[in-house]
C-alpha cells in the first residue's frame, strides 16, 4: 500500500508555525484565523483543511475515472448476464450470443486474475464472426463493450493499407481505440476493436478489388502482429508516421480483438463438403437460400475458412468462431421494435417531444421489413426505409404539434400521405 506519507516528511509539507499569525492558504486566500492550522509547504506556501479534502476529492475522482476499467474487472459479469445484456439490444443470434459471452467472458476473467504470466497460459481468444451483412455482428461488438464498460474501436480491413500509402496503417485503429478511451492507456489496452470485412483481406479472395492492391502483405503482417500481441508506436495525431514524431507505445496483447465478414460464397464451400444438394424448387425464391445459409453456417470450420482464402496465420489468430443467420421478415419486424433503442420506439419518442403521438399498424412494419428484405442488407436497410417514410412528416411536425398519426402499410408503400387522426371526441 502507498499513501500515508507523514506530513513533514519528503514531500517538504510541515505544519505552519505559530509564529506566522498572518498567514493565509494560497488556494482559498482565507486567513489561518478563519480556517484554523495550515499545512506549510517550501517558499511561503500554505494550505488549508478544506482545500486539502477539496484535494483529496478531486483526486479520487480522477482515481475512480482512470481506473473505471480495473474496477470493473473486479466483478466480470458472467456470461449469462452477458447474454441477458445483449438480450436487451440484440435479435436472435441465440448462439452467437453464447460463443461471444463465453469468449468475452474468459479474456477478461484471464486479466482480472493476472493469469497472463502463470504457468497455465491462457491464450487469448480473438473472435471472428461471419453473417450477412446487416445481421447484428459489429451491434453483438459494441453491445459487449458497453456492458464490460471497456472502450471500444471499429476499424474497416480493406481501408487498411501498409505507411506509406493511401488510407489507414493498421496503428490508426489503435488511435481509435485510445479516443474512445479519452487517451487512458490503460485502460485502451483492455479494450475491445471490431474489425470488420476481414473476408476482404486473403490473398486469393476473389472479393477483393485489383486496386486495392495495397492492403497485401505488409498489412496482414502488421494486423497478425496486433492481434497476437505487440508493443504498437501509435502516433497521436493520427495520419501518417514520420520519424521526427513522438509515438504512443500501446501493448495489444490484452486488446481483444472481434474480426466480422460476411464471407459471401462460403455457404458453397460447406455445401460441398458436406455434399448437401442445393435447394432447388425451380426458384430464386429469397426465403429458401435465407433458410439454406441458416443451416449451413453453423457447420462452418476452419477449413471452410481456409479454402475461402483467409490465410492460416489469421485464422490461427481467431480461434473463436461464430456464425450469425440472416434475419429473416418476422426477425426484421422484432429489430423495429423490440430492441430498448428499437427504431419504433426512437420515432416515438421524438414525436412525443412534440406532444403528439405516433402508431405503426402491425402491416405497416411487416411492409417495412419487407421492403428490408428485398434491398437484402439486412437490418440495415430498415433505417433508410424508415426516414423515407417519415421525412415528410418530420418536416411538418414541429410546425404543426400534437395530434394522433398512424402508420400504415399503404403509408410505407407509398400509396397514402401520413397524417394527422382526425380527432375522435365529439366537441
Ligand atoms: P453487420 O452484421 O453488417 O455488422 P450491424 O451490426 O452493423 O450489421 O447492423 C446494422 C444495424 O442493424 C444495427 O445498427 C442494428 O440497429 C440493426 N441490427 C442488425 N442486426 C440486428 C439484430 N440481430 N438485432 C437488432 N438489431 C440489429
Amino acid at each position: 500500500m502507498s499513501g500515508g506519507k507523514d506530513v513533514g516528511g519528503s514531500s517538504g509539507a510541515r505544519r505552519s508555525g505559530s509564529t506566522k499569525k498572518n498567514a493565509f492558504c494560497s488556494f482559498c486566500r482565507k486567513s489561518y484565523r478563519d480556517v484554523g492550522p495550515l499545512v506549510e509547504g517550501p517558499g511561503d506556501v500554505y494550505i488549508c483543511g478544506e482545500c486539502i479534502d477539496l484535494c483529496q476529492s478531486i483526486l479520487e475522482q480522477e482515481q475512480r475515472r482512470r481506473t473505471g476499467g480495473r474496477q470493473l474487472f473486479n466483478k466480470i459479469p458472467t456470461p449469462r448476464e452477458l447474454v441477458t445484456h445483449l438480450d436487451q439490444y440484440v435479435i436472435g443470434q441465440e448462439n452467437s450470443k453464447k460463443v461471444l459471452a463465453v469468449a468475452v467472458h474468459n479474456h477478461y476473467k484471464r486479466l482480472s486474475l493476472g493469469w497472463e504470466g502463470s504457468e497455465v497460459e491462457i491464450e487469448k481468444s480473438n473472435i471472428l464472426v461471419v453473417g450477412p451483412t446487416g445481421s447484428g455482428k459489429t451491434l453483438l461488438a459494441r453491445t459487449l463493450a458497453r456492458a464490460l464498460d471497456v472502450p471500444f474501436a471499429i476499424g474497416d480491413a480493406t481501408t487498411l493499407t501498409e505507411a506509406g500509402y493511401v488510407g489507414e496503417d493498421v496503428e490508426n485503429l489503435l488511435l481509435k481505440l485510445l479516443h474512445a478511451a479519452d487517451f487512458d492507456i490503460e485502460a485502451a489496452q483492455r479494450g475491445i476493436i471490431y474489425i470488420d470485412e476481414i473476408d476482404k483481406i486473403g490473398k486469393t479472395s476473389q472479393n477483393v478489388s485489383i486496386t486495392r492492391d495495397v492492403s497485401g502483405e505488409g498489412v496482414q503482417q502488421a494486423l497478425l502482429k496486433m492481434l497476437e500481441g505487440t508493443v504498437a508506436n501509435v502516433p497521436p495525431q493520427g495520419g501518417r508516421k514520420h520519424p521526427e514524431q513522438q509515438y504512443i507505445q500501446i501493448d495489444t496483447s490484452n486488446i481483444l480483438f472481434i474480426c466480422g465478414g460476411t464471407f459471401v460464397g462460403i455457404d458453397d464451400i460447406i455445401r460441398r463438403r458436406t455434399g448437401r444438394k442445393t435447394m432447388g424448387f425451380g426458384s430464386s425464391a429469397g426465403n429458401h437460400d435465407e433458410r439454406d445459409l441458416a443451416d449451413l453456417l453453423p457447420q462452418i470450420t476452419t477449413d471452410d475458412i481456409l479454402e475461402f482464402g483467409l490465410i492460416p496465420e489469421l485464422i490461427g489468430r481467431l480461434p473463436v468462431v461464430s456464425t450469425l443467420a440472416p434475419l429473416d421478415e418476422a426477425a426484421l419486424v422484432q429489430v423495429l421494435t423490440e430492441p430498448r433503442n428499437s427504431l419504433v420506439k426512437q420515432y416515438k419518442s421524438l414525436f412525443e417531444m412534440e406532444n403528439c403521438e405516433l402508431h405503426f399498424t402491425e402491416d405497416s412494419l411487416k411492409a417495412v421489413a419487407h421492403l428490408a428484405r428485398k434491398r437484402g442488407t439486412g437490418a440495415r436497410g430498415l433505417r433508410a426505409i424508415l426516414e423515407k417514410v417519415m421525412l415528410d412528416i418530420m418536416y411538418e411536425l414541429p410546425d404543426q404539434p400534437g395530434g394522433k398519426y398512424v402508420v400504415t402499410k399503404d403509408v410505407v408503400e407509398g400509396k397514402e400521405k401520413l397524417f394527422k387522426m382526425p380527432e375522435t371526441k365529439s366537441a
